[in-house]
């Protein structure tokens, strides 16, 4: 089997997440447990191949033990909205960053959550479980030389480590949060408005947002799931994409990336704010002068968008 050379290119990382659903040669289907070969084909073209066609590569750059993404993407054409504050619209704007805030910082104590604490017996049985079984079945050890206390010493001490990475990873990741919807929301308006009455929603599709990102390769874009969590878990590698029912109204679509450098400002990640602003609204309670306010801003930063008033106020007749 080839060597994999681990020469990753922005390019590559793009185009694995944008062809990671079937062989780029035979189009077979990848489902969990195949191996995805992942690197560079005749004439230097990005390729993700099957076991069965991987003889076509010139370079492996990588092979993936391929599992199926753990959000769903958001159509390409759906509308995302943004409600914030004027003070948040300006520092997007003159800044051109998007700001990630990092999942600890939410209202929301189930951001990254697995489960709810009551049930985490169930959880951490389970775990202990497969852990035991992988100690007993590593290939590099030899089981019938561990003794069962070994085994049960190794798999809390695993258990341990993977509670401790979920607080770890709260830490670490960063969400910038939208709403899909192809219309106005007033709940949405009303939770920003009650703080901030003069709020300010920024209307762009999930194809704008991934590409006015750069594509970047680190950023996952996809749907919140919605669960209950009396009944279920969310996910061990995806916990970022559930949230309780009672959010539902939210219909979030969020971007999300996993920071470990200790660059304070790398989640504030640069944005071409021409693609990202299809439009911008104003909020229904902002006072009359607000308009202004905002207009005068986008002149100020070169952002020739158009403004709409909330349509929420529109008269209506009997
Ligand atoms: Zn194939």
């Amino acid at each position: 089997m080839q060597e994999m050379t681990h020469r990753h290119t922005k390019e590559l990382d793009i185009f694995y997440r944008e062809h990671r659903e079937a062989c780029t040669n035979c189009r077979k289907k990848f489902h969990d447990g195949m191996c995805a070969h992942v690197g560079y084909v005749r004439g230097n073209n990005p390729a993700v191949l099957c076991d069965d066609c991987a003889g076509e590569m010139i370079e492996t750059v990588v092979r993936y033990h391929w599992t199926a993404q753990e959000y769903e993407s958001p159509n390409g054409n759906s509308s995302l909205w943004r409600y914030i504050d004027l003070a948040k619209f300006i520092q997007l704007i003159a800044s051109k960053t998007l700001f990630f805030a990092p999942a600890d910082s939410f209202d929301d104590p189930f951001e990254g959550a697995k489960g709810i604490v009551s049930r985490k017996g169930k959880w951490d049985d389970f775990y202990i479980d497969f852990f035991r079984k992988a100690i007993a079945t590593v290939p590099e050890v030899d089981a019938k030389n561990l003794t069962k206390d070994e085994i049960e010493v190794n798999a809390k001490r695993l258990l341990s480590e993977l509670n401790m990475s979920g607080e770890y990873d709260r830490k670490h990741t960063f969400i910038s949060c939208w709403h899909e919807n192809e219309f106005e929301s007033e709940a949405m308006w009303k939770l920003y408005s009650a703080n901030y009455r003069n709020a300010v929603a920024v209307k762009t599709t999930a194809a704008n947002l991934y590409e006015a990102l750069g594509k970047d390769p680190r950023i996952d874009i996809g749907k919140v799931k919605y669960i209950d969590f009396n009944k279920r878990f969310s996910s061990i590698n995806g916990a970022y994409w559930y949230k309780r029912k009672s959010f539902e109204y939210e219909r979030e679509v969020r971007a999300v990336m996993k920071i470990y450098s200790s660059d304070s400002n790398a989640n504030s990640v640069p944005v071409d704010i021409e693609k990202l602003i299809n439009q911008v609204y104003i909020s229904p309670y902002a006072p009359l002068w607000f308009e202004e306010v905002v207009t005068s801003v986008m002149l100020r930063y070169d952002v020739n968008k158009p403004v709409f008033h909330s349509t929420m106020n529109d008269q209506p007749f009997y």
